[in-house]
């Protein structure tokens, strides 16, 4: 590692000198301007954005939360309350549509499988 605030990473530069601002022509990304008004131009940026918690419903409920703030779930999705299941973003620290679709139909078919055999118990 160079002790330059530039050094290259395969194919790409990084820079870590702080952003001042973006600039923009026409609602189009021209460049990044550093704080020492240093312009790179660029027309696109990859941004990632920090997740959190948008609803503390699980926290006022009381449920276990695990690593990376996502409520903790077993493999039914079932929180650490039973009958209270949490699927996608909300339990799951990959956001990605497809693991929160999967986890949704995981929690459907556990809840249809209790709510099953509860009206089995019921009938007997
Ligand atoms: C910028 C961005 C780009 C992404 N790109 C991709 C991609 O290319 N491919 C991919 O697979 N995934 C992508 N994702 C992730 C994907 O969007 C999520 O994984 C997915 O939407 C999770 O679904 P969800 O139902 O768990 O949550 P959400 O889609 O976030 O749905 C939760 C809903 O609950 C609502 N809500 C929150 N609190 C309350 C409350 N108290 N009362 C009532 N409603 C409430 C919210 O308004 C929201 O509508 C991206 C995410 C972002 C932010």
């Amino acid at each position: 590692m160079s002790n330059d605030s530039s050094y290259q990473i395969g194919g790409g530069q990084l820079r870590e000198e702080k952003i001042a601002r973006l600039e923009y022509q026409d609602d189009k990304l021209t460049g990044i301007v550093f704080t020492n008004n240093e312009v790179l131009p660029r027309h696109g940026i990859l941004l990632r954005p920090a997740s959190y918690q948008h609803s503390h419903l699980a926290t006022k409920l009381g449920c276990k939360f695990g690593s990376n703030d996502v409520v903790q779930v077993d493999k039914s999705k079932q929180t650490s309350i039973p009958g209270f299941y949490a699927v996608g973003d909300v339990s799951s620290p990959y956001s990605q549509i497809a693991v929160a679709v999967a986890s949704g139909t995981l929690a459907a078919v556990a809840i249809n499988r209790t709510l099953t055999e509860e009206n089995l118990v019921q009938l007997r």
